[in-house]
């Protein structure tokens, strides 16, 4: 398993969770008001309006000692404790109270606007478990018990190998035929995004024995080994030869998807270590969508959290859109149309290499293997990114 390390709460945003996080007492730990107003017996609100005698104010963080007896009243702040006695809040908007006295004009049942003390949690209780990936609602549970520091695990070491003799670091200026490379960047960016810690090595020529060098210092460096390029069919495709050569077990070489069908994952073992790889296509979209779809959920492993899923929702297609049968989709879309009715539109692009039309998209049109016409107005599966 991972190694761990204790890190301050507001750091653990998106961390995952080493230890199990449990009640430090019952919460709430006194029967909670949720509502400005009166402290009541249910049963003394018979017949209405009805008249009930004033003992004094509780607010939240005081305490109110005596309790309620028939006929009498408390009046009370959102958050305060519950006098002894009563059994309801009545909302101030139904109260109209005097000196010494408050009317009350409409019923409550018993329980009405009172959270019972260990209503959501009793001490003890396990509230989140090992594993956890950590959101904002999960540090202010962390917060509710106390907890300043939490055991999180390791993050998981990604090594970002990008191939191609084409390719110059973004600080040069690309000849007329070369590009910049893209790829390990982007990649990077979505290691940080899934919560791992990126290490980019120096770009691989198109050349077996240079390849293999980068690929052991991947190997040594990081937990997971990310390529890109060199996975195609090409003449100078060379990534898969040169983990073949290095003894690597293959899972799949190709998935039939698009963009990124030419995609492999294996592992290699190394230093008595055994160390998971992607040889993930150079065509700067379709990295992107097989890291979404295949390298998540093995950083999430890794990290120690159960593998997260890709969720689909629902929208309505804004334009008939036509394609080939035999492949699953994922296509670069925008999603629009606010809360109630999300519409998709797909983004005009020049194929897997657009990068201009990638960075106008916000989801991934899911396109099933046996479709060929999408009309305009079908709800269609959207993944957003
Ligand atoms: P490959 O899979 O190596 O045949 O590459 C497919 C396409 O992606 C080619 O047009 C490459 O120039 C391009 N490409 C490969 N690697 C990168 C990279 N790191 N950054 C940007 N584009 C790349
Ligand atoms: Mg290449």
């Amino acid at each position: 398993m991972r190694g761990t390390e204790h890190v301050a709460l507001p750091s653990a945003l998106g961390r995952v969770l080493a230890e199990p996080v449990t009640a430090d007492r019952d919460f709430p730990p006194f029967p909670r008001s949720t509502r400005d107003g009166h402290a009541v017996r249910a049963a003394d609100l018979q017949p209405l309006p009805a008249k009930l005698r004033l003992l004094g104010q509780v607010k939240a963080g005081g305490t109110f000692n005596g309790s309620v007896n028939s006929g009498e009243a408390v009046e009370i702040m959102t958050g305060a404790p519950v006098p002894a006695g009563a059994d309801a809040v009545v909302m101030i908007e139904y109260t109209s109270p005097s000196a010494s006295h408050v009317e009350i004009q409409r019923g409550v049942k018993p329980g009405e606007n009172v959270v019972p003390s260990g209503a959501e949690a009793h001490a003890g209780d396990v509230l989140l478990v090992a594993g956890t990936r950590i959101t904002p609602a999960q540090i202010a549970l962390a917060a509710a018990v106390g907890r300043a520091e939490l055991a999180v695990y390791r993050k998981a070491r990604v090594a970002v190998l990008a191939t191609g003799d084409e390719l110059v670091d973004i600080s040069e200026v690309p000849g007329p035929h070369q590009i910049r490379n893209t790829n390990s960047y982007s990649l990077s960016a979505q290691v940080v995004q899934a919560g791992g810690e990126p290490v980019q090595l120096p770009v691989a020529p198109d050349e077996e024995r240079k390849l293999t060098t980068l690929i052991h210092a991947g190997l040594n460096a990081a937990d997971l080994l990310l390529l890109s390029g060199g996975v195609s069919m090409g003449k100078f495709d060379l990534v898969e030869q040169a983990l073949s050569g290095l003894g690597a077990q293959f899972f799949f070489t190709g998935a039939l998807i698009q963009p990124g069908r030419p995609v492999v994952f294996g592992e290699i073992r190394k230093n008595s270590r055994t160390i998971p790889f992607f040889g993930l296509p150079g065509n700067p979209v379709s990295v992107m969508t097989t890291f979404d779809l295949f390298v998540r959920p093995v950083i999430d492993a890794i990290s120690g959290a159960p593998p997260r899923q890709m969720l689909g929702v629902c929208a309505r297609m804004k334009q008939a859109f036509k394609t080939k049968t035999g492949l699953t989709r994922f296509l670069p879309a925008m999603l629009a149309g606010g809360l109630y009715d999300p519409v998709v539109e797909i983004v005009p692009w020049q194929g897997s290499g657009d990068l201009v039309a990638a960075a106008k998209a916000n989801c991934y049109l899911v396109v099933a293997p046996d479709r060929e016409l999408i009309p305009e107005g079908e709800l269609v599966t959207v993944v957003l990114r």
